[in-house]
């Protein structure tokens, strides 16, 4: 019988991308699966299946080739439905990843929703995606934008939001259901339970979320939920906005155009059903095919073993890390409490010469803000290292890692 680990192991043979070297003939280690992951066979085939054989306008004609895409892009929607548990698929709408999803609710439910001296809170660990939206938003509407503050260990403050709900001026709530650069898993239930008590909505963006463990949207309970397909296996340019239909049937749309219309005249027009009131013009097609091998690929693997196997993996690494003379890691070692994302600092070797050296060794990670630099501001830094784990990584990616490390600490003299 296989162990789990194997199982694993032998998925990277799905991945032609592994399978090359780089700088001086070294073996990919790609741990920058934070900012986007490899493709399987699986998705690319599906993309150019598509392509080859059944490529047309959806939505439109009736001829065959246009009855096969439509069908394509529609199972992509149901496959979803299941994935995510949503009982409607009239509340999923395809959009280009979740920057777009977070944009879209700032202007089709933000702006005929928020009005003058009304507070909408984010946190101190969200993506750029989920801050900069709601500044447009409030600064236009005279609206504030309030935090949700974040302690040492990485995790957040709840009574910073018990303070601003008593204000009463609260509209929207959002947060990330997993931080992209400190991987702490977000305590959602306990801020969707105060929410609700208190009547406000919720937006989650599950970007780091969807990919690496079980997410279910009925049981989560939140008004608003947004992830991107290129995190999770899938192309990029594509990704799904979900909102509950009592909400989604008080928004304005977001594009005017093909498709989201049912009549249009000179002056007046009117809108089409859900989702299609939110999909303005020709959608990218292809890659929501893609989206839909993806979500197969997962689903065959199972998401718990996922999440299973990327524990195993953070552990192993915050261990070997930890072993590292003059490596600091940010946030909680809380294993319960992370996703298999691990930002750090090697002493005052600057993030960039870090990234740089482990480069020359064949190793990918990502050096910067990570886009969050409210996050850097509280943390006090200018920039960290971050290595993020997905299905096809393994504990020798991590021994390359901890080995790169000792060839810094030697160049810098540590
Ligand atoms: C990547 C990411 C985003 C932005 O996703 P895009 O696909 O670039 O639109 C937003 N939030 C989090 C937590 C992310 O990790």
């Amino acid at each position: 019988m296989q162990t789990a680990e194997s199982s694993f192991e032998n998925l990277r043979k799905d991945f032609p991308i592994l399978k090359r070297t780089v700088r001086d003939n070294k073996h990919l280690v790609y741990l920058d699966n934070a900012s986007t992951t490899q493709k399987p066979n699986q998705v690319i085939d599906a993309i150019t299946n598509y392509y080859q054989n059944h490529n047309a306008n959806i939505h439109r004609a009736v001829y065959a080739l246009a009855e096969e895409a439509t069908q394509a892009y529609e199972e992509t929607r149901d496959k979803i439905a299941k994935f995510v548990n949503i009982k409607d698929r009239q509340e999923i709408i395809f959009v280009r990843g979740t920057t777009e999803a977070i944009n879209l609710v700032a202007y089709a439910w933000g702006r005929p929703h928020i009005k003058e001296g009304d507070i909408i809170v984010t946190t101190e660990y969200e993506h750029h995606s989920n801050i900069v939206p709601w500044q447009i938003l409030t600064q236009e509407k005279h609206a504030k934008l309030e935090y949700i503050g974040m302690d040492d260990n990485g995790e957040l403050i709840l009574d910073d939001l018990d303070k601003l709900i008593a204000t009463g001026k609260v509209k929207l709530v959002t947060f990330s259901l997993m931080s992209n650069v400190l991987g702490t898993i977000t305590d959602a239930q306990k801020i969707i339970e105060k929410c609700k008590a208190a009547g406000i909505p919720t937006l989650v963006d599950g970007a780091q979320a969807v990919p690496h463990m079980k997410v279910d949207l009925e049981k989560l309970g939140c008004d608003f939920f947004a992830f991107s397909g290129h995190k999770m296996l899938g192309p990029t340019g594509i990704g799904v906005l979900w909102v509950r239909k009592p909400v989604l049937e008080t928004m304005s749309p977001f594009h005017g155009g093909g498709d989201m219309i049912r009549e249009v005249h000179k002056y007046e027009t009117t809108w089409n059903d859900l989702p299609y009131k939110f999909e303005a013009g020709t959608p990218n097609i292809a890659d929501v095919v893609g989206l839909g091998a993806a979500i197969d690929y997962l689903t065959k693997i199972g998401m718990d073993n996922i999440r299973e196997h990327e524990v195993e993996l953070t552990k192993y690494a915050i261990e070997k890390l930890s072993q590292v003379k003059g490596l600091h890691i940010y946030g909680t070692k809380d294993i319960s409490k992370r996703g298999g994302v691990i930002s750090f600092n090697f002493a005052d070797v600057h993030p960039h010469d870090v990234a740089q050296i482990i480069d020359e060794e064949g190793i990918a990670v990502r050096s910067g803000h990570h886009c969050a630099q409210v996050l850097m501001e509280r943390l006090n830094v200018a920039a960290t290292s971050r290595a993020s784990f997905y299905i096809y990584n393994t504990k020798e990616d991590i021994d390359v890692l901890v080995n790169s490390l000792n060839i810094v600490a030697k160049v810098f003299k540590l």
